[in-house]
Formats: C-alpha cells, structure tokens, sequence
C-alpha cells in the first residue's frame, strides 16, 4: 500500500489520482498531489 512522503497518509491503490502522461502512468497522493509513482503503460 503506497504511503505519500509528504502527508503521511496511506492509500489503496484505487483511492490515489491518476494521470497519464504520454506512455507513462503517474499516481498522485489524493490529499496533497505528491506524485507516488510512475508506471509504463501498455
Ligand atoms: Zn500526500
């Protein structure tokens, strides 16, 4: 379960916001926006 450096808050991988950014898939913390992840697309 992905915890957020900035805010301390822990999130279901379902709970954090996502955004794609060309192939790249990027998961943002819900609460504070602190990007958690980058993962390639398929
Ligand atoms: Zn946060």
């Amino acid at each position: 379960m992905p915890t957020c450096g900035r805010c301390g808050g822990e999130f279901a991988a379902e709970e954090l916001t996502r955004h794609e950014n060309g192939p790249l898939l990027v998961v943002h913390c819900p609460d504070c926006g602190r990007v958690l992840g980058r993962y390639r697309r398929r």
